[in-house]
């Protein structure tokens, strides 16, 4: 086991502790020890290691600009979350919340209904206003299509693929003997078969809104622009970065989608985000909302998280968590004509822009709680009365 400590400032240290877990399946802990970044490893192999971090610290210490601008900050200050103590693990003692593996929990009780409450008042308060038409989407894409979209290129490390054993009557039978013999699965029987899988031709939904581009593949349109929204089942492999309901790897998101001219989509999207103000505002919660960039993994990382920043592509809500750290609860994007161009949507004769606002549900539900705690009769009146009127109009009760 080994260790190799770099000083890096706070901004590029974030995002090199995010990528370090993909450095090196070896990688046991990533931590941040005052302004040094400290990896821990399995192994003697500290060369190897070191040269890959310090490809990857080169990569995220060419974007200078990293400051984020505030754009709006919620009325309520800042409470004093250590009061309502370790609100994730008592969601665990209480049950309500289990984990059933890395980045993957079950819900149910209060965070259930909590989730369920935010879903629908994000419908009624962005989604109808917007005259959105509700959708339905797969949990899984086509990787041709997710491709189109520079997934695969920007986010390599959150690729997810969705395998099959091959068509071949011997590798299903050898598959069911081996796992016979063997006493059951485990990671290491798909290797004692050979190559027993088909090629992927899938891979796990990474985003809510690219159903939607895909399903309007070479289409006209005729209008200056129209909304969707739809709830679907994201996904994320984030190795290391898993935690709790902060950093899920199969997660809920809703979205609020639009497609048209780039000045209907700017302002429906700003129109968004004032709703989503008024809300948090309405709720009595503490967040702000500021710049961001996503963390594109890809060695042109500092082009393209320039690039969204400098022309405002992407803001982020967010809110504190208990220690002094932060959560982006909901994110605010402009995608220029990247979408329009990649799936032939187009709008006189130009590609279409698009633009999204998404909600993560289960950050939501946890930030929240963090904030309020988990006893009702002291959350802020106007969210403990609307959740309230919500859970008696739900038929199960
Ligand atoms: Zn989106």
């Amino acid at each position: 086991m080994g260790a190799l400590r770099f000083s890096l400032n706070p901004d590029i240290r974030k995002h090199v502790g995010y990528a370090a877990w993909f450095c090196d399946p070896r990688m046991t802990d990533v931590t941040h020890v005052g302004d040094e970044l400290v990896v821990e490893f399995d192994g003697d192999d500290e060369a190897n290691i070191r040269r890959k971090m310090e490809r990857l610290i080169a990569r995220f210490a060419s974007l200078d600009v990293f400051e984020s601008r505030i754009m709006f900050q919620s009325a309520t200050p800042l409470m004093n979350m250590d009061q309502h103590g370790d609100v994730y693990q008592t969601l665990l003692a209480r049950k309500e919340v289990i984990e059933l593996g890395r980045g993957q929990v079950a819900i149910r009780g209060l965070p259930y209904e909590l989730l369920e409450f935010f879903d629908a008042s994000f419908v009624q308060a962005v989604a109808v206003p917007a005259q959105a038409r509700s959708e339905y989407y797969p949990g899984v894409m086509e990787a041709h299509r997710l491709d189109r979209t520079n997934h695969f290129s920007s986010f390599p490390e959150h690729v997810h693929f969705v395998m099959h054993l091959r068509e071949d009557l011997d590798v299903l039978d050898q598959f069911s003997e081996e796992l016979k013999a063997s006493g059951g699965w485990s990671p290491s029987l798909l290797a004692k078969l050979g190559t027993p899988l088909a090629p992927a031709h899938i891979a796990v939904n990474p985003a809510v809104c690219y159903h939607c581009y895909a399903s309007l593949e070479n289409t006209a349109l005729d209008t200056a622009g129209f909304a969707v929204t739809a709830r679907s089942r994201c996904h994320r492999y984030e190795g290391g970065n898993h935690r709790g309901m902060v950093r899920l790897l199969d997660f809920s998101m809703r979205e609020v989608i639009f497609v048209g001219a780039p000045d209907f989509v700017r302002s429906a999207r700003q129109a968004a985000v004032d709703r989503i103000a008024a809300l948090v505002n309405l709720w009595g919660l503490h967040a702000w909302l500021e710049t961001a960039n996503d963390p594109f993994f890809a060695n042109d990382f500092a082009v393209k998280a320039t690039m969204q920043r400098k022309n405002d592509m992407k803001h982020e809500l967010c809110m504190p968590l208990p220690g002094g750290g932060k959560v982006a609860v909901s994110s605010s994007n402009f995608h220029s004509t990247t979408f329009g161009k990649a799936f032939g949507i187009s709008r006189n004769a130009r590609p279409a822009c698009t633009g999204c606002v998404g909600f993560g549900l289960e950050r939501w539900t946890y930030a929240v709680l963090c904030q309020i705690g988990l006893n009702i009769d002291k959350w802020p009146a106007s969210l403990r009365s609307a959740f309230q009127r919500w859970q008696e109009r739900q038929p199960l009760g």
